[in-house]
């Protein structure tokens, strides 16, 4: 058991009195593990059959499964695949209470590495905008890659601090995620560093920023939106109070039942009943907190104006012409694109549509990046191939889990091939990567960062 700083220990005894000794007790056990399917790609049911170990559903969502503790599900390839995202079961919670649509506006306001940011995206299905913003940049890297594995189309990540936009997104989101940076206490199980870190002190400082992000998203939620606040900390100053003292300057807001209530406990004080505070000695999974915000409806006049986008450039003839020819070589029938292609230097993007302005914020990725332009010829990119499907593609390697020279794709080799063009590699039929074949070889453009041993079927 990882050792628990003794004012936390006092803190605890606080909170939960006569239930303090089951709750110490839970650090005794084994944390549970757990994934969350891709149901852009993939229904829960098949993914549940097509496992190679048994999954058990996760109570308060559907598409959440735990998996024995002996397996390794990251080594699988299936998800290379993006068919799942391993997630821990309690931090499924705040995107089912978020309820995001297909179509709608979502904002992810603290959204690395991007557990919840795919899983609002599997929900939105590709319509739709959806923002995520992550002030950390190494941390904003790691979430671009999960989105491109997952296969999102319709994302764009920003890389700024929350005041450094909110004037543009004024009213703008019908839902927001802000998912706080927290005291983490609720992984103290899990997480010995999370341990080490933690003081009164540390969580004071972080109930002000938490206060800070709520304001800021305040402003960017539309009238009659959804807020959800969550946190993975039992630390009463960061939960209630945090919702507490944001209720008293907003009293636009009120507070919602989360659903799947049934599962969780209530909120610790009072005023916010309607909360769920979710216990690791009394169900599978973490701690955590989760409250839903209501914005009140409003009256037209009070629906806030967003500064428009500048009309796009339309892309360079010679560009078009190039990734004209790449299409007609790679699809079977044409393709259009939801939103506008805009091209950054050599790298060319589908941006979704609807995004304002974002003159002077960092954007680190303007939406699905399609690939590069290199000495007058298309390069498609790797975030391209995982959003699709083999069905409209001329040329596929399709192999199966259980062939070996899949493996050696995966790790970068070059495997033999009859295509003669950009052939898509999939497993079980579900897309990897791109190779390009000539002269009965299939050149090897799967990133060089993913290259690694997947655990073969035996
Ligand atoms: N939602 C993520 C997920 O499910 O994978 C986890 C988010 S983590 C609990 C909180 C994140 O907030 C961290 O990535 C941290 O870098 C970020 N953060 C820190 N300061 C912030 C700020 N001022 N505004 C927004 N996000 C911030």
């Amino acid at each position: 058991m990882n050792k628990l700083p003794e004012d936390f220990i006092v803190q605890m005894k606080a909170e939960l009195q006569s239930n303090f000794p089951a709750f110490l007790a839970s650090y005794d056990k084994e944390a549970v593990k757990s994934l969350r399917t891709n149901i852009m790609k993939v229904s829960p049911k098949t993914l549940q059959n097509m496992m190679p170990f048994s999954l058990e559903v996760i109570p308060w969502c559907s598409d959440g499964y735990y998996f024995p503790l002996h397996t390794r599900p990251g080594k699988h390839v299936y998800h290379a695949a993006g068919l799942y995202y391993i997630q821990e079961a309690s931090a499924m919670a705040p995107v089912e209470a978020l309820e995001p649509q297909p179509g709608e506006k979502v904002l992810d306001l603290c959204a690395a590495p991007g557990g919840k940011t795919t899983q609002i995206a599997a929900k939105m299905n590709g319509e739709g905008l959806l923002v995520a913003n992550e002030v950390d940049n190494k941390r904003c890297k790691v979430l671009i890659q999960n989105l491109e594995r997952f296969g999102v189309t319709n994302a764009v990540v920003l890389n700024e601090q929350p005041h450094r936009f909110s004037d543009r997104f004024s009213a703008f989101f019908d839902r927001i995620l802000v998912d706080a940076p927290c005291s983490g206490e609720g992984m103290f199980r899990k997480d010995a560093e999370a341990c080490e870190h933690w003081s009164i002190k540390n969580s004071e400082k972080c109930a002000e920023l938490q206060q800070y992000i709520l304001i800021e998203a305040a402003k960017m939620l539309k009238p009659g939106g959804r807020l959800v606040y969550s946190t993975c900390t039992f630390n009463q100053r960061e939960n209630e109070s945090t919702l507490e003292q944001f209720l008293q300057s907003f009293p636009d807001f009120h507070l919602v039942n989360v659903p799947n209530q049934e599962h969780f406990q209530p909120g610790l004080t009072p005023s916010t009943v309607q909360s769920a505070r979710l216990w690791p000695h009394l169900l599978h999974g973490e701690g955590h907190f989760v409250a839903v915000l209501q914005k009140k409806e409003a009256s037209s006049e009070e629906i806030g104006k967003t500064k428009k986008a500048k009309k796009q450039p339309r892309i360079p003839k010679q560009i078009a012409a190039a990734l004209d020819t790449f299409m007609k070589d790679t699809f079977l029938e044409p393709i259009s694109f939801a939103g506008h292609l805009i091209l950054y230097g050599d790298h060319l993007y589908e941006t979704p549509l609807g995004i304002p302005s974002l003159d002077q914020c960092k954007v680190a990725q303007p939406g699905r990046y399609l690939g590069e332009i290199r000495k007058g010829r298309f390069l498609p990119s790797h975030a391209w191939a995982m959003t699709l499907s083999p069905r409209n593609l001329k040329h596929v390697q399709a192999y199966t889990s259980a062939e070996p020279e899949l493996y050696k794709f995966l790790q970068g080799e070059t495997v033999s091939t009859s295509h003669q063009a950009w052939t898509l590699v999939t497993v079980d039929g579900y897309a990897l990567g791109w190779g390009k074949g000539a002269g009965g070889i299939l050149k090897n453009h799967y990133p060089k960062w993913l290259r690694f041993v997947y655990d073969q079927p035996k």
